[in-house]
């Protein structure tokens, strides 16, 4: 329920939709963008970002809590971990989200033994919090050609070509896999996919399933994962150092079982990393949308291990995270809203960009006018502006939010927010890590046998990942690392050595960093104070 110094605010938003509906905003100029972006995105910030002093990516820019950890030693005592492996297998698949569950699957497909690892349960990750939808060229008026440029203009033509014409040209396959698995896309009065559009896309290109896509698509893999008799789950295990050989090729990982509080070694010829993204870092002190996995882990085990990372000075903020109710800060509202016509509204009840933007100018946006003044402020000091959702249901009718959002209906319904009467408060939330490790269309890293795939993986969605094509990278790149792995099963994975952990140590002990951080994190600090 909204106190009343909102309600003073809605009434504005509810006096100005009768004019704001026939309102055409053009589109920005790319020197208008260019301009935004600087001024108020982010990752222009310069504040908030340094220069790694140390590994592949000497000298490359990310942001200050990413360089804490990669500059960090970790909290282990590595030389009383026992390097000898209790479990032996092909591939070792690290992580339980669409990446891992993916690749697991079709590594196991090759006749390959699989042990997939993962911090908590399987399932328990960004994928299953996946809302709007996925993106693939299924539409007649649609291709494969349409999609590499939507995808290259929205990464601001930094995402590698190779990488994103390899996600966009299996997109129908990976659909039609998934169909076949039983995955019951949302279809349309004949009996076609729906599909729809959505920010920075020119064809008709989301497909979903109601507003919980990620958590229906999981709910399939996982049941096929319990079917695959090559595949061995071992949960509450988190990854928190890869293993490598005299080569310095990748062999296995040293994980910690989390019920008995103990470490143990997997060796395997070769190993997928799909730990996901690092929301959960909260860079500049934002709020994020993200499931508590998500701190960052690949990144920081793969650079130890020598891996190179790509853009990773490049972060997503999704324009609506809530603002109000406090306790759901960050949580995301999906960016279908918008494809619908909800508007963005300032405190004055005007409207202040084109609504079908890319992410990143509408989230600038949105800060710009909070930092103008034309924001609303919450009873807790918190900053916002409105997402006008009554006027998608005047718009598509009576009854339509709660048909077509059930999932987002239900949960604004729980405090007493009926969001086809009420306008939320949105600001930007920390959503997707754009960069991550340096893979090639196989999913393989700059380190021998070390595949990544997913959020974890860099080099595909440029500078700003268009909606969708996360939840289509995740299938496309987890298949791709999952065959490429099997096909190692016959290799000889030599000795299990921490020696790369200690050269690094060494490195950083020559180059005098010390930092306060230990890294991987595995937990945010709020969430290891509960444990
Ligand atoms: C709220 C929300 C809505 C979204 N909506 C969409 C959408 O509509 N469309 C779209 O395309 N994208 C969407 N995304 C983005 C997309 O869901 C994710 O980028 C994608 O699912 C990531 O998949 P993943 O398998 O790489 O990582 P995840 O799904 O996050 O899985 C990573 C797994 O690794 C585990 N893990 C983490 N660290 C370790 C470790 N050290 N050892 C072992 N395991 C570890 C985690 O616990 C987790 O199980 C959304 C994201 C969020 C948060």
């Amino acid at each position: 329920m909204y106190p009343d110094s909102l309600c003073d605010s809605i009434a504005i938003v509810d006096a100005t939709r009768e004019k704001r509906k026939g309102e055409e905003l053009l589109r920005l100029t790319s020197a208008e963008m260019e301009g935004l972006l600087r001024r108020y995105h982010p990752d222009y910030r310069e504040a908030g970002f340094r220069n790694l002093r140390i590994g592949a990516n000497r000298g490359d820019r990310t942001t200050h809590e990413i360089a804490d950890l990669l500059e960090a030693f970790s909290n282990l005592d590595h030389s009383k971990i026992s390097l000898e492996p209790e479990f032996d297998t092909d591939v070792l698949v690290l992580g339980g989200g669409g990446a891992g569950v993916t690749a697991a699957l079709f590594a196991e497909s090759m006749g390959a033994r699989v042990i997939l690892a993962t911090k908590l349960r399987v399932g328990n990750s960004n994928t299953i919090m996946a809302l709007g939808g996925m993106q693939a060229s299924v539409h007649e008026d649609d291709s494969p050609v349409r999609h590499f440029a939507d995808t290259m203009g929205a990464g601001k033509f930094a995402g590698k070509r190779e990488l994103v014409k390899t996600m966009v040209e299996d997109g129908p396959a990976i659909v039609k896999w998934l169909l076949e698995l039983g995955v019951d896309f949302d279809r349309d009065e004949e009996g076609n996919l729906a599909t729809r559009k959505a920010g920075g896309i020119t064809a008709p290109r989301i497909i979903s399933i109601g507003d919980y896509t990620g958590l229906n698509i999981m709910k399939v893999l996982k049941d096929e994962i319990r079917k695959g008799e090559g595949i061995e789950v071992m949960e509450f295990a988190p990854a928190v150092e890869l293993t490598t050989n005299g080569f310095g090729e990748c062999n296995g990982a040293v994980l910690f079982d989390l019920g008995r509080k103990r470490h143990f070694t997997v060796r395997a010829r070769a190993v997928v990393l799909a730990t996901g993204g690092s929301g959960r870092l909260h860079f500049q002190g934002f709020p994020s949308s993200n499931n508590f996995g998500a701190t960052g882990d690949a990144i920081v085990l793969a650079y130890r291990a020598g891996a190179r990372l790509e853009g990773i000075d490049s972060f997503q903020y999704h324009p609506t995270g809530v603002m109000f109710p406090d306790h759901m800060v960050g949580v995301l509202v999906t960016e279908a809203a918008r494809s619908l016509g909800g508007q963005l509204v300032n405190g004055k009840g005007e409207r202040f960009i084109n609504e079908l933007e890319t992410r990143d100018a509408c989230s600038a946006a949105i800060i710009r006018e909070c930092e103008e003044g034309n924001g609303v402020r919450t009873p807790a000091g918190k900053v916002g502006v409105w997402l006008d959702t009554p006027l998608i249901e005047e718009t598509q009718g009576k009854g339509f939010l709660k048909r077509r959002f059930p999932s987002m209906y239900r949960h604004f319904m729980r405090v007493k927010i009926d969001i086809s009467k009420r306008p939320l408060l949105t600001y930007p939330t920390l959503h997707y890590q754009n960069g991550g490790i340096l893979i090639d269309e196989k999913g393989e890293t700059t380190v021998r046998n070390l595949f990544t795939a997913g959020e974890a993986a860099g080099g595909i969605h440029g500078r700003n990942r268009a909606m969708g094509n996360s939840l289509l990278d995740i299938f496309v790149f987890g298949r791709r690392a999952g065959l490429a792995a099997a096909k190692r099963k016959y290799s000889e994975p030599g000795n299990v050595t921490l020696g790369h952990v200690y050269r690094y140590y060494d490195r950083l002990k020559s180059l005098r960093i010390s930092s306060v951080a230990t890294s991987p994190t595995l937990f945010p600090e709020f969430i290891v104070s509960k444990l």
